[in-house]
């Protein structure tokens, strides 16, 4: 009830939900009320959680924040989702996102930009909360819920949480299922939580992975107690740092966040490695390669005939035409048409066929640095603080918005957990998160890592 108050008094002002369902919070809370009263219950009984808007939740809102999926509700749940409320959670409704997951601050979103519930010191400016997880992360940041499931394909979990202070982590592809989550790019994308603190993401992670007979990508590996790595030592373990992340103009700000992280993880015993990834400026092109090309073939479906939005027209190709020009917005369409133009014959081997090969070569680095003895890589989550709402420069120029994912996007397009964790504040007050990168499947080491730094 109280966090239902928080939403009713405070959700204007950040825009975090596109859809609260209060009656359904209160009879699954009063149901884990009685199972707690019983001494039963499980991991998550009566938690109240928020839910992006691109997980299927059944008979309640699902539209991945798009005027295309105009009234949708499906008629099923995620197996995410479901495995947090087999667990007690309480869903209280389902957050704002940038449409389709595509973007990086929030303002695709047919619903409008999420407010950042952070200001800078003196000023009023409204901030981004970054994206495409952007509800996610503000809904934690002013406590409109105590946790929330969120996605990342480039970044979406970690750099929301950089820019609102709180935790995000995106697990290794295949640790969570994706059935029943709307696809962006099907080879990239991973479910992860965006919490408080690094427990409450290593108990949430804990309840929301699992292997899943629905999405044959995801692993058949026991789920570890996550929770038991907060706090054990790092004393003696190996952390990378990638001279390649060093950008041409990297913030002062930035430097200074990263070689304090290294700075503590030292003085708690880690030793600290140069390392090199030799192709990681290649992998922002490839990613908006990959990705685009994914999405114009998984956007294929939204026609008018089978979901949602339709626009009546004369015939029915002219119905697909005018459901599609009308439904998607503007950063959706750039992306079906990139997508498309690099899968057409002629383009594809040039375009989509490098993109891929690059991938590899990617993937072939962390494979090289890991198995040099490295246990985690150590560098910035952004290249910097959140900016402000509607920023002419980068509304002009969606290739500076794309920069925002420089860090972030090698690690879906490897396939490794990645985790972003608070770890200073900007000149103006601002907060600054750290990346933790992880061999496949270790995600305990980056709870482990990121206790050290919190
Ligand atoms: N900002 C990236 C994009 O727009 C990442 C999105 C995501 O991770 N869902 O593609």
């Amino acid at each position: 009830a109280a966090y239902l108050k928080a939403i009713e008094d405070h959700n204007s002002t950040f825009n975090a939900y596109v859809a609260v369902t209060p009656e359904r919070a209160l009879a699954m809370a009063k149901a884990s009320d009685l199972k707690l009263s019983q001494g039963q219950g499980g991991a998550l009984e009566g938690i109240p959680l928020g839910v992006k808007d691109l997980f299927g939740t059944k008979d309640v809102h699902t539209q991945a924040a798009s005027h295309i999926l105009d009234g949708f509700k499906p008629k099923y749940e995620s197996t995410v989702t479901q495995n947090l409320w087999d667990d007690g959670a309480v869903m209280l409704g389902k957050l704002n996102m940038d449409e389709f997951a595509m973007g990086s601050s929030n303002e695709t979103s047919y619903y409008g930009p999420v407010i950042n519930p952070w200001r800078e010191q003196g000023s009023d400016r409204q901030l981004v909360s970054g994206g495409s997880s952007g509800g996610s992360a503000a809904a934690v940041a002013a406590w409109l819920c105590a946790g929330a499931t969120a996605t990342d394909t480039g970044g979406s979990i970690r750099q929301p949480a950089a820019f609102t202070g709180t935790v995000g982590i995106k697990p290794t592809y295949g640790r969570c299922s994706r059935w029943g989550v709307v696809a962006f790019a099907s080879s990239l994308d991973q479910a992860g939580p965006i919490a408080r603190d690094v427990r409450d993401s290593a108990i949430l992670l804990k309840s929301m992975a699992s292997v899943d007979a629905k999405d044959t990508t995801s692993v058949d590996l026991p789920v570890p107690d996550y929770e038991a790595a907060i706090g054990q030592s790092v004393k003696g373990m190996k952390i990378g740092i990638p001279k390649e992340y060093r950008v041409d103009g990297m913030s002062e700000e930035i430097e200074k966040l990263w070689s304090q992280g290294i700075a503590w993880l030292k003085d708690a015993g880690a030793e600290i490695v140069d390392i090199s990834l030799p192709h990681t400026k290649y992998a922002l092109p490839a990613y908006y390669i990959v990705a685009p090309a994914e999405a114009s073939s998984n956007l294929a479906r939204y026609d008018g005939v089978k979901y949602g939005l339709r626009v009546p027209g004369k015939d029915i190709a002219d119905m697909y035409e005018k459901t599609r020009a009308e439904g998607f917005g503007e950063e959706v369409q750039r992306r079906i048409m990139i997508g498309t133009y690099v899968l057409s014959a002629g383009y594809y081997d040039a375009y989509y066929l490098k993109a891929q090969k690059v991938r590899t070569l990617i993937k072939r680095d962390f494979e090289n640095v890991f198995a040099q003895g490295v246990d985690t890589i150590l560098t910035p989550a952004t290249p910097s603080a959140a900016f402000g709402i509607a920023d002419t420069e980068l509304a002009r120029d969606p290739v500076k918005m794309y920069l925002n994912d420089i860090f972030t996007v090698t690690v879906n397009m490897a396939g490794l957990p990645g985790i972003s964790v608070p770890a200073g504040v900007d000149a103006k007050g601002l907060p600054l998160g750290l990346q933790l990168i992880g061999k496949p499947f270790d995600e305990e080491t980056l709870f482990r890592t990121a206790s050290v730094i919190e």
